[in-house]
């Protein structure tokens, strides 16, 4: 058995490891996730309810789902997201359908006389397909997707129509039926199929945040109550379709780009700001700040004895710490198993405590190893490892070169060269400990 060095397999001790990483698990969903389409569904639902409207924003409603499916559209194609393209195609779709009906009620007075089918068809078919598409995972060749999403819109597409035209009655009488009387309330406008739709399309878009939490799946679901709330006001309210399309269709093209924005500058795996995000920050810090490069010890090992899904989670564990920091310092992933701790603003002796504080803190977590993240790499020894081992936890230490800014190093980049050579002090010094540039400061020797 190889020497675990500074990665101590440790007896569980209660609950309290299970508990660090249930609250681990739960650090993923993020309230942040739901700011933006919290911010845009109830503008929809402000001017969707409006009784009157200027021209100005009368005009803007009117081109507005066709312009963010264009540009919607394009940023979808330009990032290869199939699933967001078809949504704002299901919505335009839906939208397109039921504005020719509002059009033709508002000019003539009376509704067309395929308008109970159609309203009923889109009220069905709108959840369905946006659901569906939600969750439709991006998966083979760019150009066999496509195909695919295409070929079955279609088929929908000609379905319905092929079915309202042949059997208008009977296809009535199928999407809007009242199934069952028991469930059937005062307040509710669409057909129970349609409410039926919703929900399932409601517990495949939760279930892809749940997950997979990320402020693009977020909007998909969100966005699915924009529509739940828009189609029963369709002929009721004289914006609610024009308005509410927009904003979901809006909703959505803004997400692509916010997850393009999260992909360039946030780290995936830990969900810290990456490197790009750091050169970024570098850019705006000032006179005076402190640098500080932090390593996981023997890093390498630990991914070796347990496999990479559990190296994965201790990165996990050790951002989660490095995230929160005190003294106004702020946690990047600088690359593999370093991160940079930015304190702007601050002092060396200001900061110290706080790296202390936190070398202390991941030394004495002990992290409970999950049943799927301890899986090993497949080679044996691994294997072999797992098999007395997947009921323990773990700990591991980290090692920090921490620089100021001054009259020496004047740049970041020159800062963090002097942080990273007090990180080397600190490897070659014994690791688990706090390096200063410029001296030699020891941190607590570690126990483990
Ligand atoms: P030291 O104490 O001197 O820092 O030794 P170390 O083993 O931590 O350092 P080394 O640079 O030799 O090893 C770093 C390892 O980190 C090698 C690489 O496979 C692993 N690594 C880098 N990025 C990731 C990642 O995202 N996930 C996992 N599981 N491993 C990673
Ligand atoms: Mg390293
Ligand atoms: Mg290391």
């Amino acid at each position: 058995m190889p020497s675990l060095g500074h990665f101590a397999a440790r007896p569980r001790r209660g609950v309290g490891p299970l508990l660090d990483s249930f609250v681990l698990a739960l650090a993923r969903y993020r309230p942040s996730h739901f700011l933006a389409p919290l911010l845009f569904l109830p503008a929809g639902l402000v001017a969707g309810s409006l009784p009157a409207m200027n021209e100005f924003f009368f005009s803007l409603f009117n081109v507005l789902p066709t312009v963010l499916l264009l540009l919607g559209g394009a940023l979808c194609l330009i990032y290869g997201r199939q699933r967001q393209l078809f949504m704002l195609a299901v919505v335009y779709i839906g939208y397109f359908l039921l504005d020719t009906q509002v059009d033709f009620y508002r000019d003539t007075g009376a509704p067309r006389a395929d308008a109970p089918q159609v309203y009923h068809l889109v009220c069905l078919l709108l959840p369905l397909l946006y659901g569906l598409y939600g969750i439709w995972q991006e998966r083979t060749h760019l150009l066999q997707d496509m195909f695919a999403r295409g070929a079955v819109l279609a088929a929908v597409a000609a379905l319905a129509t092929g079915l309202s035209r042949s059997f208008p009655q009977g296809l009535l009488d199928l999407v809007s039926s009242v199934y069952w009387p028991s469930l059937q309330v005062h307040w509710m406008v669409l057909a129970q199929l349609s409410y039926l739709a919703f929900l399932l399309a409601f517990g495949l878009l939760l279930t892809s945040y749940l997950r997979q939490p990320r402020p693009l799946h977020a909007a998909q679901l969100l966005g699915l109550f924009g529509l739940l709330w828009m189609l029963p006001k369709v002929f009721l309210l004289p914006y609610a379709l024009h308005a509410m399309s927009s904003l979901v269709m809006f909703n959505l093209t803004a997400a692509v780009a916010h997850e393009a924005y999260l992909m360039a500058f946030r780290d995936e795996l830990t969900g810290l700001p990456g490197r790009r995000a750091l050169n970024e920050r570098f850019q705006r810090l000032g006179q005076q700040y402190v640098l500080a490069m932090v390593d996981v010890d023997h890093f390498k090992r630990c991914n070796d004895t347990y496999g990479h899904d559990v190296g994965d989670q201790v990165l996990r564990m050790v951002a989660s710490r490095l995230r929160k920091i005190g003294g106004g310092g702020e946690g990047y992933r600088y690359g593999g198993e370093e991160f940079t701790l930015v304190f702007p603003g601050k002092s060396m002796e200001a900061c110290l405590p706080h790296l202390e504080d936190i070398r202390q803190m991941i030394e004495g977590y002990a992290m409970q190893l999950r049943d799927r993240g301890s899986r090993p790499g497949d080679d044996r020894q691994g294997r072999s490892q797992r098999r007395g081992q997947s009921s323990q936890a773990i700990s591991v230490t980290i090692s920090i070169g921490v620089a100021e800014r001054d009259a020496e190093q004047r740049t970041p980049e020159e800062v963090v060269k002097s942080a990273d050579q007090a990180l080397y002090a600190a490897k070659s010094g014994g690791r688990n400990r706090v390096s200063v540039h410029g001296k030699s400061r020891r941190g607590a020797v570690r126990t483990a």
